[in-house]
């Protein structure tokens, strides 16, 4: 099979000779399908794209439709002609949920599918690939098809180093028996992870450890993806190296290369320096139609008044839990601007007459939208905190933004998350396993008043340094140049 695969030298020496000149190094990315994932990882393949690089991008066919309709595809090839969208089936019925906890079934059946499909779209290419760049909850599939295909896999995980870290010591927590969690004092440190033992609590570790049962069938899941990580030949972060120095010194004696090249989102604003940014695809959601009006709503505050409520694009909630945030943000005297999408309520209650009721409650006092643009959101002035399910980029657009955060986290990464927040970075308050409108009020309160100046300080020092390490000369950027070398160099070796 590999020498079936594998590319000939012949053929690049033959492309050289046709183009007239060498060509340039082509990066297959393969992001999982959620949000969250896609778009950190297109930021950086226009990035890449940007800097010469060909770059094939791959979507699953339900992303791709979706997505692929509010991109102006057109003005996007003008801008990236050397960049090119595919996409593979995620192996699921079409009418399979997809969203909220159905994306588990979306990764488990790309674990059994998503090597083939890959394979398929290798063979399918015109240029050979230089390497390919995989989602790090997509490396089983990833670093098979590329053993057997010749070519290098860089991982990028698009958690916190912290985060990420934890993850590798899944197989470590059963060992030390503290997993499954279930039953026990939740509020106690958890000593085996080198680094966060003074961190971590119970409570704080991935949702994933809140089993009843050792062989559960998620847990191995990412014991069994953190283990084929282990052989891609980097690891890319969406972090910036001053936020967690101690901890990507840890992930050094596991990865030869960390490129450290966070917040993403800006990274690439600096160094796309494009009048219109709206080409980019990255700008777009994947399924939600953003509504612009709650910019000209927020203007219409005054500054640091507002409270932004958003849960990401996958936590939901139920309508008893909907209903303590909404008294206790009432209660608070804020006004407050809050993303509930079409998907979010879930339960046995009818959700649209809450919301409905809601709405018209909330009229002079805030405002419900399904999508907003969340990065303008929170570089708008009338905006004083951001209560959030903790999601890495949320965090990080947050922190780069210096708005301070009330976290609710639900799942997967956002328990810890939510705790570097509160307790190592000291940039908000971590409200992790309940919602009671009495906690929703005292934190909305303590945030936008009473506390606020403590907590504005490390805020201040957070964003200034994030802010630092996009710009030439920073980390992030610097670290960004050196990934760039560091796969031209494999493209270079090819040849
Ligand atoms: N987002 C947005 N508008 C919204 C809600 C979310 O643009 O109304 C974006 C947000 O800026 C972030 C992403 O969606 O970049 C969510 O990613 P995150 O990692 O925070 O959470 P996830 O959705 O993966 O749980």
């Amino acid at each position: 099979m590999r020498a079936k695969l594998k590319w000939e030298k012949s053929f690049l020496k033959d492309m050289e000779k046709e183009e007239g000149q060498e060509p340039h190094p082509h990066v297959v990315i393969l992001p999982i399908p959620a949000q969250g994932h896609v778009k950190p990882m297109l930021k950086l393949a226009e990035l890449l794209s940007h800097s010469s690089c060909r770059v094939t991008f791959i979507n699953t066919e339900y992303v791709h439709t979706t997505f692929l309709s509010s991109v102006d595809i057109h003005a996007f090839s003008r801008r990236f002609p050397k960049f090119r969208f595919v996409s593979i089936p995620d192996g699921l019925p079409p009418d399979s949920p997809r969203s909220g906890k159905g994306i588990f079934d979306v990764l488990f059946s790309l674990r059994d599918t998503a090597k083939a499909a890959l394979l398929e779209v290798l063979v399918s290419l015109r240029q050979p690939p230089t390497c390919i760049i995989a989602d790090g909850i997509m490396c089983c599939a990833a670093i098979e098809a590329g053993e057997e295909f010749g070519v290098p896999v860089l991982a990028f995980r698009t958690y916190s180093a912290c985060c990420t870290w934890t993850y590798f010591h899944l197989s470590m927590l059963l060992q030390e028996g503290e997993v499954p969690l279930q039953d026990k004092d939740m509020d106690q440190l958890v000593t085996c992870i080198s680094g966060l033992e003074n961190v971590l609590r119970r409570r704080d570790l991935p949702s994933i450890c809140r089993i009843d049962r050792v062989d559960d069938p998620l847990y191995t899941f990412f014991i069994t993806q953190a283990l084929a990580m282990r052989r891609a030949s980097a690891l890319i972060l969406n972090t910036f190296e001053e936020l967690e120095a101690p901890i990507l010194f840890k992930l050094g004696s596991i990865f030869s290369k960390i490129y450290t090249i966070g917040p993403l989102h800006v990274l690439s604003n600096v160094r796309i320096k494009d009048d219109n940014l709206t080409t980019l695809a990255s700008t777009k959601s994947i399924r939600w139609q953003e509504d612009k009006g709650c910019i000209t709503w927020l203007d219409s505050h005054p500054p640091k008044s507002v409270v932004f409520v958003s849960f990401g694009s996958l936590v939901t909630f139920t309508c008893e839990q909907m209903l303590e945030f909404w008294h206790g943000l009432v209660n608070s005297g804020k006004p407050f601007l809050w993303v509930i999408r079409s998907d979010s309520i879930v339960g046995d209650d009818d959700p649209r007459t809450t919301l409905i009721d809601l709405e018209e409650l909330a009229k002079d006092k805030g405002l419900i939208v399904s999508w907003a643009p969340q990065e303008k959101v929170l570089a708008h002035s009338a905006v004083g905190a951001f209560l959030t399910h903790s999601g890495w980029n949320s965090t990080l657009e947050s922190i780069y933004a210096g708005v301070p955060m009330i976290c609710w986290p639900a799942w997967g990464d956002q328990q810890v998350n939510s705790r570097c927040v509160s307790d190592v970075w000291r940039v908000g308050f971590d409200m992790k396993d309940g919602c009671h409108r009495s906690i929703v009020e005292k934190m909305v309160r303590d945030l936008m008043n009473d506390k606020r100046e403590e907590i504005m300080k490390s805020m201040e020092v957070l964003s200034r340094t994030a802010q630092q390490s996009v710009k030439e000369g920073g980390s992030s950027y610097f670290n960004l140049e050196k990934l760039i070398e560091y796969i031209k160099s494999i493209h270079l070796k090819k040849l």
